[in-house]
């Protein structure tokens, strides 16, 4: 017990820490009930219905990506297992998801880290939340879990895709891994992610020797500096790797384009404050994804900025409503002359 206490508090050092060392000047939510999760919805995919859910638990312990405020919904404190199997308790007792039970084919889950770092997110809570999923989801098709590559457990994977076979329908497990930028540079020197192109690499190994699934977040133009072209440019190239690297190891990539938003509290507000950083244009938005045409690749495009993007800050422009209906349209159904369409439109 007192082992636990020691490891909770050297990890809430290190989320001090590492969110000060990009002068992030959020506040952790403290005020939250820890026993409910700290937001969801729902997405419609051409995979169907999605649960997005994002567990309330002590917040990243990397914390220190330039952009990222995703730590300013979390707590810098421990959240037992306890209060983490309430919040299952309470996703699985609302009514708008007991409705859509038979409909949801996908769930992803979040902490706004990694919920395979057993430091933040309970074990007990997470293999609670498998057993609810497969007691009340029974048509659910696949279950996708954010976390950082380091987090990534073999063994655990292997006895959670154990678990979600025992589902009505087999359950496919995907991981969903945060990318942000292609450019080494930018995305490590820059963007400060932490993530090397050989790690990704064997993480695919993996994924493939076990039928699993990837899915990889990207942030179209996530730095200041960065030029609206070369935002476009740096996605063509992630588009060509991932293909690489989809056929080289044989599993099925998703790509989650997110347009950067300036997210308060973070140097990418600073920056556009100073008038060094704009957000992308939707448009830019088609015209990078329009790259995946034809190839194997899936494209999600993240529209939201989940309330974390400060004032003057979104990448949704006035008069922008019918472009976003289109993009939003194209995530349900993958036709990407729709994306032609955003371009026309923008003249
Ligand atoms: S982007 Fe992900 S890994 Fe980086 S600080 Fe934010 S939550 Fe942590």
């Amino acid at each position: 017990m007192a082992g636990d206490i020691r490891s909770s508090e050297s990890v809430e050092t290190q989320v001090f820490a590492a969110s000060g060392q990009d002068q992030k000047d959020f506040a952790f939510d403290e005020a939250h009930d820890p026993t409910r999760p700290a937001d969801f919805w729902f997405q419609e995919s051409d995979e169907g219905t999605i649960l997005f859910v994002v567990f309330y638990t002590q917040a990243c312990r990397w914390s220190r990506c330039l952009g990222c405020n995703l730590p300013a919904r979390m707590s810098q404190r421990h959240v037992g297992f306890r209060n983490m199997m309430a919040q299952v308790d309470f996703l699985f007792a609302l009514p708008e998801v007991m409705e859509r039970r038979l409909t949801l084919r996908k769930v992803i889950v979040s902490n706004n880290g990694s919920v395979l770092d057993e430091r933040t997110f309970s074990s007990t809570a997470l293999i609670y939340l498998i057993a609810k999923l497969n007691l009340h989801l029974p048509n659910l098709a696949v279950l996708s879990l954010e976390s950082r590559v380091e987090y990534v457990d073999e063994a655990e994977l292997e006895f959670i895709a154990r678990a979600l076979e025992e589902g009505d329908t087999p359950t496919k497990l995907e991981l969903a891994i945060g990318f942000e930028a292609f450019d080494d540079r930018i995305r490590n020197e820059v963007f400060k992610k932490g993530l090397s192109l050989a790690q990704f690499e064997s993480l695919c190994g993996l994924v493939a020797r076990y039928g699993f699934r990837l899915k990889c977040y990207f942030m179209q133009k996530p730095v200041p500096g960065m030029s609206d072209d070369a935002a476009v440019q740096d996605m063509h190239r992630a588009i060509d790797y991932l293909c690489g690297q989809s056929r080289r190891h044989g599993c099925p990539i998703n790509l989650h384009l997110n347009p950067t938003y300036a997210a308060f509290g973070t140097a990418l507000e600073r920056s556009l404050r100073q008038g060094g950083y704009s957000p992308p244009r939707l448009a830019d938005v088609a015209r990078a994804a329009l790259h995946a045409e034809g190839r194997p690749l899936s494209v999600f495009l993240g529209l939201s900025d989940e309330g974390l993007a400060c004032e003057g800050g979104s990448f949704v422009r006035p008069g922008e409503g019918p472009l976003l209906e289109k993009l939003e349209t194209f995530n349900r159904t993958q036709d990407f002359a729709l994306l032609r369409e955003v371009l026309a439109l923008r003249g």
